[in-house]
């Protein structure tokens, strides 16, 4: 079933240089980008984006994080896209991740880990939405 799905390239992975990188692992998967843009999230911003999350101890570390600096914000589209990209990502800790995988070859740590993929189809819903404007998303 064709899917969307949200994709941040986050800040330790735009600071690295390796957002072409990683939209290129995607692209070689089958993967279509719908739509794209960059920038800087205010700390309401990503509070609102992560809070289900706001609970956890390391929620202000992470919004620290998140605000650091630049973000690469994407809608991904195809065929099971939500399951087949969280594959491609890897595990949330770099160090379980599979060879191969976005978060082994860029992540620091389990923080820092490169990227972010929406985990179900009602996320993937609620996070395209929250970044994106129904004329930004691209027929293709
Ligand atoms: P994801 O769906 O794989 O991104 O993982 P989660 O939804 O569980 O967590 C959201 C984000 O919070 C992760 O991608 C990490 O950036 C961060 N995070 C998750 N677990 C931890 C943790 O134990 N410690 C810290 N510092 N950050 C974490
Ligand atoms: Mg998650």
């Amino acid at each position: 079933m064709i899917q969307r799905t949200l994709s941040i390239i986050k800040p330790d992975a735009v600071k690295k240089n390796v957002s072409g990188k990683i939209i290129s692992i995607l692209e070689e998967n089958g993967i279509k980008i719908v739509a794209i843009k960059m920038l800087t999230l205010s700390r309401k911003v990503a509070e609102g984006f992560y809070y289900v999350h706001k609970d956890k101890g390391f929620f202000n570390s992470l919004i620290d994080f998140m605000t650091s600096g630049p973000v690469v914000v994407m809608i991904l589209e195809g065929d099971n896209v939500i399951e087949k990209y969280r594959k491609l990502m890897g595990a949330t800790n770099p160090e379980k991740a599979d060879a191969g995988t976005i978060r082994k070859l860029y992540a620091t740590d389990i923080e820092k880990n490169a990227v972010h993929g929406s985990d179900a189809v009602e996320t993937a819903d609620f996070e395209t939405r929250y970044f994106f404007n129904a004329f930004e998303i691209n027929e293709r």
